[in-house]
């Protein structure tokens, strides 16, 4: 294995340890790619979606947000193209009968091809992988894998069979008695039900081109290839907005969005040198342009947002499907025409990331075993996570030193104040060493301790995480230093 496998089982090991991240249904062997979120994680999910809603609605004036529920008629996947288009070219191994997606199996040997130092065969097979999946040639991507003799991981042979769709779309039925049922799908993205809803918000909202639609929620999809943890999850959650913009001004929008969004990653203090642009070579059924915000985890540069240029392709699909008009009268003046815009469909911008792909994303960056030099010149280690102090499930733990004395009092005293502000934690138990690794472990970013001088002058010892320094500050400022630090 190598090292950054290694980092990543040990978060993945982190997680479940710290009651971050579980496997469904874990006594009954889990499901797969199905995770639950435990009272860290979900502390931690809530504050990046809460993060980005902030973000996206109070920051932008021109943004609303909805909740549009999961199951949504069957005809608005008809008319996204979901039903006919939402696959991905898939291949079988005849000897294992493992499923494979195709562009999953051909970057997984590149990516062993880069460890054995062979990167300028990797990119060529990239390279050309791309070209073929731009024009839906299988069977040439099917001569790539066979030329290349790239084997299936269990069975270690190159029997393969043809390349085939496969539609990612979970269905289910409706109404109690089956004749009367009818097939409908768990959502495969949050979008739809913006557009769906577009006149109600355009006309209950008042708003007026250009303007977004924010929404996260569950998305469902039936992936192949189901691995790599959180990454790539069968239910997962999605925080989409949809900015309605006048037909022509696409690029400026594109361009507006991509910077943007760029920005709120790097407004949590993540490395930018983490971060790249990766633009569509074969653009999905909707775009005109589409690029992917990408993070290197420790499994390399991944997606973890999309943002699309995705025309007036939606709109008016469901236009047509649903024979109802969704348009948008533009009274502003067209200086060319010197005539209002009137009519039209609206084009849109839409930004797409995924909250446990950012959830991960955060585990990352956080995740550190560092090694510690005592005053004796032996060596330590200690696990921590720095998380951005924003996202950190818990902000500030309250320790008294000993269990006695009244420091408990004054502690909980600290604690009356603090929590209807931000998430804090109490602990008295174990020697105080031990209670800050279980802090650092958790990515507390800030710990007090109450001792026996608190009771003299009023003064606490405030412990950071990142530089474990310790300082003495007064009880009064304890609630504005971390305020200030999530602020
Ligand atoms: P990928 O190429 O990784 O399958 P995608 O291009 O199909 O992703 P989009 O349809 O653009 O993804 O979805 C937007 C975002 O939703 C992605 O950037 C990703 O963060 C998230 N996402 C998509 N599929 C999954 C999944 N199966 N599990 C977790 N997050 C996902």
């Amino acid at each position: 294995m190598s090292i950054q496998e290694n980092r990543f089982q040990a978060i993945i090991s982190h997680a479940k340890e710290y009651g971050y991240v579980f496997a469904s249904s874990e006594i009954y062997d889990g499901l797969s790619a199905v995770y639950d979120y435990g009272p860290y994680g979900s502390e931690l999910k809530k504050n990046i979606r809460d993060y980005w809603w902030k973000s996206m609605t109070q920051l932008h004036e021109n943004i609303v947000g909805i909740d549009a529920a999961i199951f949504m008629h069957p005809t608005t996947w008809k008319a996204s193209g979901h039903v006919d288009n939402f696959s991905d070219p898939m291949i079988d191994n005849k000897d294992s009968k493992k499923r494979y997606r195709v562009d999953h199996l051909i970057e997984g040997y590149a990516d062993r091809l880069k460890e054995a130092g062979n990167k300028a065969k990797a990119d060529e097979l990239l390279q050309a992988m791309d070209a073929l999946l731009a024009k839906d040639d299988y069977a040439g991507l099917k001569s790539l894998i066979e030329d290349n003799k790239i084997a299936c991981q269990i069975s270690g042979t190159v029997n393969w069979t043809d390349i085939r769709q496969f539609n990612l779309m979970f269905s289910t039925q409706i109404g109690s008695v089956s004749e009367e049922s009818e097939t409908i799908y768990l959502r495969p993205e949050t979008a739809q039900g913006i557009f769906v809803n577009f006149l109600n918000v355009q006309k209950t909202a008042r708003m007026k081109v250009p303007f977004g639609i924010a929404q996260t929620g569950k998305a469902f999809r039936n992936e192949i290839v189901a691995r790599q943890f959180i990454f790539r999850m069968r239910e997962f959650e999605q925080m989409e907005m949809q900015f309605f913009i006048r037909p022509g001004t696409q690029k400026v929008w594109y361009e507006y969005w991509k910077q943007t969004r760029l920005a709120w990653h790097l407004g949590l203090g993540l490395p930018a040198d983490k971060y790249r642009f990766h633009d569509h070579v074969k653009l999905a059924h909707y775009a005109d342009a589409a690029v992917d915000i990408e993070y290197e985890f420790p499994i390399g540069f991944k997606e973890v947002e999309g943002i699309h240029s995705r025309t007036d392709f939606d709109l008016s699909q469901h236009q047509k499907y649903s024979n109802k008009k969704l348009q948008y009268f533009d009274n502003d003046i067209n200086e060319e025409t010197g005539k209002p815009y009137g009519n039209y469909v609206p084009y849109v911008i839409e930004t797409s990331i995924g909250l446990d792909r950012m959830f991960l994303l955060v585990l990352s960056h956080a995740y550190d075993e560092e090694v510690l030099t005592k005053e004796d010149g032996s060596t330590d280690t200690r696990t921590v996570m720095h998380i951005p102090p924003l996202l950190a499930p818990i902000k500030l733990a309250v320790l008294p030193l000993t269990k006695k004395d009244g420091l408990p009092e004054i502690a909980r005293a600290i604690m009356d104040e603090c929590k209807p502000a931000f998430r804090c934690f109490y602990e008295e138990k174990d020697q105080i060493g031990k209670r800050y690794r279980r802090q650092d472990a958790i990515g507390t970013p800030f710990c007090v301790t109450i001792d026996n001088q608190t009771k003299e002058d009023q003064t606490v010892t405030i412990r950071y995480r990142d530089s474990m320094l310790q300082e003495r500050i007064l009880i009064s400022e304890v609630k504005n230093i971390v305020l200030k630090a999530i602020g």
